[in-house]
């Protein structure tokens, strides 16, 4: 690989980490505004999120609900 290709490589990753940084502050702002964390699978049914309720982690399917 010559060293001109190396670079460019090299600032294409940057280009995606910087996009990623972006997007995952752009994820946030959203659910901070929303007033939901990032949803995540829920353990107990496996179907279900897990959905920030008042301060706890609630299933959309079953209702399981956990703290944090
Ligand atoms: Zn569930």
């Amino acid at each position: 690989m010559k060293t001109a290709d190396r670079a460019d490589l090299r600032e294409e990753v940057e280009r995606q980490e910087e996009r990623i940084d972006e997007l995952e502050e752009t994820i946030k702002q959203l659910a901070s505004e929303a007033g939901v964390g990032p949803m995540t699978q829920c353990f107990r049914c496996d179907h279900g999120r897990l959905v920030m309720q008042d301060g706890f982690l609630e299933c959309t399917k079953c209702g399981y609900r956990t703290g944090l």
